[in-house]
């Protein structure tokens, strides 16, 4: 029994001695928290801003501008607005304002100045003011993700705001690009033709602005029966010249405003000399230009030889464009890119009381016929005057049978600029033209395809079937 108890007792003393070394349980403990990855971040706006539109076409024609660039990345600032040239005519690249991102909360900007008009416009406005204030972009997301959770998951994803585009601004009007043509203010009654379309060349200058042929009615002396029966003349729907006599109308002052109106519906004054007298003078003729100049505002471009001499064919040249005469009933018409001297155009003078048929019969497809003419009856002893219906019914025949019924500078210009377009140009061609060659006169060209530029300025396509080009410019390429 005691050994029994002995070895309990040192069962116990073992027993205690191991218990009192181990440390108090205080449970299994919990895991980490995973926030770190926390909230992500938001995505920006991301709606780039279109680009802007390009300037519309000027109000004469002219070629708008060119379309804007895309706009501006996400996130970025709004594009700039368009710039013209100062040449006009090329509307200015409109950026559109980029929307707005994540941080950047930025609309586009303002839209600079569209720009000035091109110097050959007529009626070209210049441009107008470019692109709109854009609007603000969208706001930007602010990332917005949970905090990291405590424990095992992190904060759900934030999300990112949408950016709203910046409104792409608009280029500014484009500055007119038609050239100015005072001598191309009649057209031919075809419409509605397609601009060439194929390979870019073809340079062709069409024969008397497009029309069957030309007739230039030019009537000489300021006789009596002119201003009485201008209302017939008008009537026709052609244009003509007169040719003053400036000391014979300066004795009928009542007379000049007459004349002068005439202007405004297309018809030309020019000089007969100021003398009338049948050997060629350059002070007589310069008398006239001045007299004509002061009292009908006008520089006279051309003029016809007193008498049809032949003298004035040597004097003009000093002082005018162009010269009128030898006159006759065998007299030629001009052809295109002939050699007939500029001074001695050719003229038909009908006999006393011609008829109608008699003078529309002179008229040749293809080519310009001149008249001279010197009134309508035989008041103040007219020379052989022809009667109102019989020329106005030929002038109607003429604007009826698709001729250019034109004054005689008008078409004489374009008879001339024609030559100077070498007829092997096809791409491009310059010139230089001569001396006391009206301004803003033009021809018109057709090509087989490709873009008319004069002088970097495009030129717009008429669908009467034909490009109207400037003789100032010098130049035409087509690309
Ligand atoms: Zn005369």
């Amino acid at each position: 029994l005691y050994s029994k108890q002995l070895i309990s007792v040192t069962a116990l003393l073992l027993s205690t001695a191991a218990c009192s070394s181990n440390p108090p349980d205080n449970g299994i403990g919990g895991s980490s928290g995973t926030g770190a990855s926390g909230g992500q971040t938001g995505t920006g706006g991301s709606h780039p801003g279109s680009g802007g539109t390009g300037g519309t076409t000027g109000t004469t024609g002219g070629t708008g501008g060119t379309t804007g660039t895309t706009g501006g990345t996400t996130g970025t600032t709004g594009g700039t607005g368009g710039s013209l040239p100062a040449s006009g005519g090329s509307a200015g690249k409109a950026t559109g304002g980029a929307g707005g991102s994540g941080a950047v909360p930025a609309g586009g900007t303002t839209g600079t100045t569209g720009g000035t008009g091109g110097a050959l416009a007529t009626g070209g406005a210049g441009g107008t003011t470019g692109g709109t204030v854009g609007t603000t972009g969208g706001t930007g997301g602010a990332p917005m993700g949970g905090a990291g959770g405590s424990g095992a998951s992190g904060g759900s994803a934030g999300t990112g705001g949408s950016g709203t585009a910046g409104m792409p601004s608009s280029g500014g009007s484009g500055g007119g690009t038609a050239a100015t043509c005072d001598n191309l203010s009649l057209a031919p009654g075809k419409t509605g033709m397609a601009k060439p379309s194929g390979a870019a060349g073809g340079l062709k200058v069409l024969d008397w602005a497009g029309f069957t042929g030309a007739v230039s009615y030019t009537f000489d002396d300021n006789t009596p029966s002119q201003m009485p029966d201008y209302s017939q003349l008008k009537a026709t729907g052609g244009h003509f010249t007169w040719f003053v006599v400036g000391s014979w109308l300066s004795s009928s002052t009542s007379l000049i405003p007459q004349y002068k109106a005439t202007l405004a519906d297309g018809q030309e004054i020019a000089s007969h000399t100021y003398s009338h007298n049948s050997a060629g003078s350059q002070s007589d003729l310069q008398q006239n230009e001045t007299y004509l100049t002061t009292n009908f505002g006008v520089t006279a471009n051309s003029m016809a030889a007193p008498n049809c001499d032949a003298s004035w064919a040597s004097v003009a040249p000093n002082i005018m464009f162009q010269n009128r005469g030898p006159c006759g009933t065998s007299q030629p018409t001009v052809s295109p890119r002939d050699s007939t001297s500029p001074f001695q155009l050719p003229a038909y003078l009908p006999d006393a009381g011609a008829s109608a048929t008699t003078l529309s019969g002179t008229y040749q497809t293809g080519k310009w016929r001149i008249f001279v003419i010197h009134g309508f009856d035989s008041q103040g002893g007219t020379y052989q005057p022809v009667p109102i219906a019989n020329v106005s019914a030929a002038m109607t025949t003429a604007v009826s049978s698709g001729y250019w019924t034109e004054g005689i500078t008008n078409v004489g210009a374009y008879w001339q600029g024609q030559k100077l377009i070498s007829a092997s140009a096809t791409t491009n061609a310059t010139w230089t033209l001569p001396a006391h060659f009206p301004k803003n006169m033009c021809v018109r060209i057709t090509t087989s395809g490709g873009n008319v530029t004069q002088k970097g300025v495009t030129i717009p396509w008429d669908d009467h079937g034909y490009y109207q080009i400037s003789l100032d410019a010098g130049e035409v390429t087509i690309q």
